[in-house]
């Protein structure tokens, strides 16, 4: 699409206003909005922004970047392609931005255009990945005092909650059908309110475009239907946690053969596939600091929560981080996918699924191996069985993810200075923000913002 098919499709149905969305670094998704009548003089031109934007925490607290203060501006720029007329608001459209310097160029904090890098670093492989988010969510209402209570107390996969679950859900699928989204299953999951709904995979850029269609998609339909909907990670204390679980797969530039695939693999999966699951698994420790985002997310992420908690690798193993999936009868081949359990909706799918893959590549690229594959739970072995096999546990709070990041040098040149500067900063202020307050104040902030 171009600008003019943007321009005509908008008019024709009856589109108004459009939103300019981006995700910022604390997983936030923000924008701006042009009138119809600019719409084709913004798409060139862009809408200015302050660079301030990626400095600014999940509080709206500005973080000290020199190059991310009150002085200068980048513009968001859409990408045609992505323009869709929303299903859940009438007479509003939206579009996924880059972020670009006045230099034209993509400015170097851009979350998608990182992306975009790392989808080029694996053209150059001669490999297309295949990607797609599988969220739960917790859809609740709000009571007389102010407090978010679940819309079931009922049972994992338990018909009960597929009564309420259903209309609601109903809506969501079509709403994501008419954006361009395939829905797969659903099913209500095992927290009070918690609902999952998973959808067909596609490539790396529109994977991570479609997790920002999701969010704002079950968010803007469970509001019609009078409930709150939350990604957060860890919505109530006591309950189950919300994964946003990474499915991936890699294919030949053709698209035609999947590269994880290997028939007379124990588990179908190729060199390629434990190669790429080695280099996720060795970044793990420090890439959850950006696939699992939040100070929320380590509530989540322990042990015996089904969330992953140790660097494990293992068929079908739900406690591992890393998970070889096994393949559907008939689709065999086709089906082959790895899944990330380490990963929750509180990161910018842009910098998550862009640092999943890149590790990734590093792994293939250096003939890593991931080490034996853990066929129980890892929380189940001593201490000493699990260094014997290199399976650590991942970090507990976001300041150690971080710490983690901080240590690991694949990511400073993955991800370049301002960026990883401005990221360090507003994660480590959010850890400073909400080790200060109470257990509510996190649990309130994050149900609402995620
Ligand atoms: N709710 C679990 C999580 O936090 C996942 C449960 C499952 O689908 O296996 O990731
Ligand atoms: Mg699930």
């Amino acid at each position: 699409m171009d600008i003019e098919d943007v321009v005509r499709q908008a008019e024709e149905a009856g589109v108004e206003l459009i939103e300019f969305l981006f995700v910022d670094h604390a997983g936030t998704i923000r924008g701006k909005l042009t009138h119809v009548d600019h719409l084709r003089s913004r798409m060139t031109g862009g809408i200015g922004l302050t660079p301030a934007m990626m400095a600014m925490n999940m509080l709206d607290q500005l973080q000290p970047i020199p190059e991310m203060g009150p002085v200068g501006e980048v513009r968001l720029i859409p990408d045609p392609d992505s323009f869709r007329v929303l299903p859940y608001s009438p007479g509003v459209g939206s579009m996924m931005c880059d972020l670009i310097s006045l230099s034209h160029e993509p400015w170097e904090a851009c979350p998608r255009s990182f992306l975009k890098s790392v989808v080029r670093q694996a053209e150059q492989m001669g490999i297309g990945v295949m990607s797609t988010y599988e969220d739960e969510f917790t859809l609740a209402k709000l009571d007389e005092n102010g407090q978010y209570v679940p819309i079931d107390e009922a049972l994992c996969f338990s018909s009960i909650a597929m009564d309420v679950g259903n209309p609601v859900i109903l809506d969501i699928m079509r709403a994501l059908k008419a954006q361009g989204i395939q829905p797969e299953q659903y099913y209500p999951e095992l927290g009070h309110g918690q609902h999952e709904l998973s959808i067909s995979p596609t490539d790396l850029l529109t994977a991570a475009d479609n997790q920002v269609r999701y969010r704002e998609t079950v968010r803007a339909v469970a509001k019609q239907h009078g409930m709150i909907a939350s990604f957060a990670p860890k919505p109530f204390a006591n309950e189950a946690g919300n994964g946003a679980h990474i499915h991936f797969s890699l294919w030949d530039k053709e698209g035609k053969q999947n590269l994880f695939w290997d028939p007379a693999d124990r588990y179908k999966l190729s060199k390629t596939g434990y190669q790429f699951a080695a280099g996720i698994l060795r970044h793990l420790p420090g890439l959850v600091a950006l696939t699992c985002a939040s100070v929320n997310s380590y509530r989540r992420l322990n042990p015996r929560s089904w969330s992953s908690a140790y660097t494990a690798f293992g068929p079908d193993n739900r406690e591992a981080a890393v998970r070889i999936a096994s393949t559907f009868w008939g689709n065999e081949e086709k089906s082959m996918n790895m899944e990330l359990k380490s990963s929750d909706s509180s990161a910018n799918p842009y910098l998550a699924l862009g640092a999943v893959v890149a590790a990734g590549l590093e792994g293939i690229r250096n003939d890593w191996h991931p080490g034996g594959t853990l066929e129980v739970d890892p929380a189940s072995l001593t201490e000493q069985e699990r260094a014997a096999m290199g399976v650590v546990r991942l970090p507990s709070t976001l300041a150690e993810a971080v710490d983690n990041l901080e240590a690991d040098h694949f990511f400073d040149q993955l991800l370049g200075d301002l960026r990883i500067r401005s990221y360090k900063a507003v994660k480590r202020s959010e850890h400073a923000a909400f080790a200060e307050a109470d257990t509510e104040f996190e649990l309130k902030h994050h149900f609402y913002k995620f």
